[in-house]
């Protein structure tokens, strides 16, 4: 098993029997959502996917495609324009409310309908064939593979959609809409209904993480000045009126949608994803906010919180020869957060030797431990001892405090020599 893994699978374990919440009904087709549906999906720097529950479940990304599609409008039209026309401040309204600026019809935000059918009238094409063809390619770039559209959850979402087709001619008649209304709600239902899975969305909000670069394709989707724009958007407005609680608990940029799904970018960190399809009042998926809220807190991830100095942390990894033994070696210095823990997780699966034998961790100049790196960590040394390795851990006591509660399959000493010490006459 995989630490990252054992971490989703027990955040998902203690909220699946959650049943606050209500799946949204006022697109018909929404409404024959599972309520027990429900998956985490991770996807690092690195380009790694972990999941937890049920993540291959297609689902229409709805709100979600909103930060995306601002992203988009942004390399086509530029920051400065793009701002003219939608405004960046939170409405502290529901999602689909009329908050268009008295006298321009400019929207609040691009996060919540008027300004999303605003931004998809900003993507530049020849026409609404074209332009919904380069929404799609880009959302497909951003998830690094071919989307297509759920074409019954557009129907329906067509066929109820006059809330929506209102606030285009509100819009267009204020002359804040660049486009035809009836086609830019059209298209806007077309975005609405493109269908990704939880994975998909992670990989999604992992490309907004690294910087605008998908991290399992290697490819550059949008730049990185655009990506900091919609981050920032995502933060003051992408929970609707649930932003400001949001940022408090969570600390990422996110957003929801009324399917269920929900995404957070950690920057530098990585992207994640939960499909949950149960909303609160404010319209976020319940299980998804509960879910982001412990993660946040096992592994540190709140933007406001300072993550100390950054710099290499897994310093070496070698396997020694002693005799006829073989002794893993893994070095690591500073603070194990998400990012080290994961390279430091690579490095002990490199040089665990393949059959039966010694590991050291030398984590004396690791100075700080989270929560869930050290859970992690036990969990990793417990599978070490469990395929019959023996290991031992040399560290200051901040990693013994840290795994403490958890059960020790592993011997501690205070200096590396006395754990190799060990490792060859032990
Ligand atoms: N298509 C939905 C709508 O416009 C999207 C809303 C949402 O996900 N919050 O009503």
């Amino acid at each position: 098993m995989d630490p990252v893994t054992d971490s989703l699978n027990e955040v998902h374990r203690r909220l699946r029997g959650l049943r606050d919440g209500k799946v949204a009904d006022y697109i018909p087709q929404l409404a024959t959502a599972d309520p027990d549906d429900f998956g985490i999906a991770l996807v690092s720097m690195a380009g790694h996917t972990y999941r937890a529950g049920r993540t291959d479940r297609p689902f229409s990304i709805q709100s979600v495609s909103k930060p995306f599609v601002y992203a988009l409008a942004l390399g086509d039209l530029g920051p400065e324009e793009v701002l003219r026309r939608v405004d960046v401040e939170p409405s502290g309204n529901p999602f689909n409310a009329i908050s268009l600026e008295p006298g321009t019809g400019r929207p609040a935000n691009p996060m919540i309908n008027a300004g999303a059918i605003a931004t998809t009238a900003m993507v530049r094409a020849d026409g609404p064939a074209e332009r919904f063809r380069r929404i799609l390619d880009c959302l497909s770039a951003f998830a690094g593979r071919v989307l297509d559209v759920d074409e019954e959850v557009y129907a329906s979402e067509a066929a109820t959609g006059d809330r929506n087709r209102a606030l285009a001619y509100l819009m267009h008649s204020a002359g804040s809409l660049g486009a035809d209304p009836e086609e830019t709600a059209d298209t806007y239902f077309r975005q609405c209904s493109v269908r990704v899975t939880a994975v998909d969305l992670a990989v999604m909000a992992a490309t907004l993480a690294n910087g605008g670069r998908n991290p399992v394709t290697g490819v550059q989707v949008v730049p990185e000045p655009h990506v900091v724009r919609t981050l920032s958007v995502m933060a003051t407005c992408g929970m609707y009126d649930g932003a400001g609680a949001w940022l408090l608990n969570v600390g990422l940029p996110a957003k929801s949608g009324v399917s269920g799904g929900l995404i957070a970018a950690s920057p530098a960190r990585f992207g994640v994803a939960v499909h949950s399809p149960p909303l609160d009042g404010a319209g976020n998926p319940v299980r998804a906010v509960a879910a982001l809220g412990m993660m946040s807190e096992r592994f540190g991830l709140h933007i406001m919180h300072g993550p100390g100095l950054r710099a290499t942390t897994v310093t070496g990894a070698r396997r020694l020869e002693h005799g006829d033994r073989t002794i893993g070696v893994v070095t690591a210095q500073g603070i194990l957060e998400f990012t080290e823990f994961e390279a430091l997780v690579q490095a002990v699966r490199e040089v665990t030797p393949p059959v039966p034998g010694w590991m050291i961790l030398d984590l004396t100049a690791v100075t700080g431990v989270l929560p869930g790196p050290a859970a992690g960590l036990a969990s990793v040394l417990g599978d070490l001892a469990a395929r019959g390795h023996r290991t031992a851990v040399a560290a200051q006591e901040t990693f013994v405090e840290a795994t403490e509660g958890h059960p020790r399959t592993w011997e501690v000493f205070r200096t590396r020599e006395e754990a190799v010490a060990w490792c060859r006459n032990g």
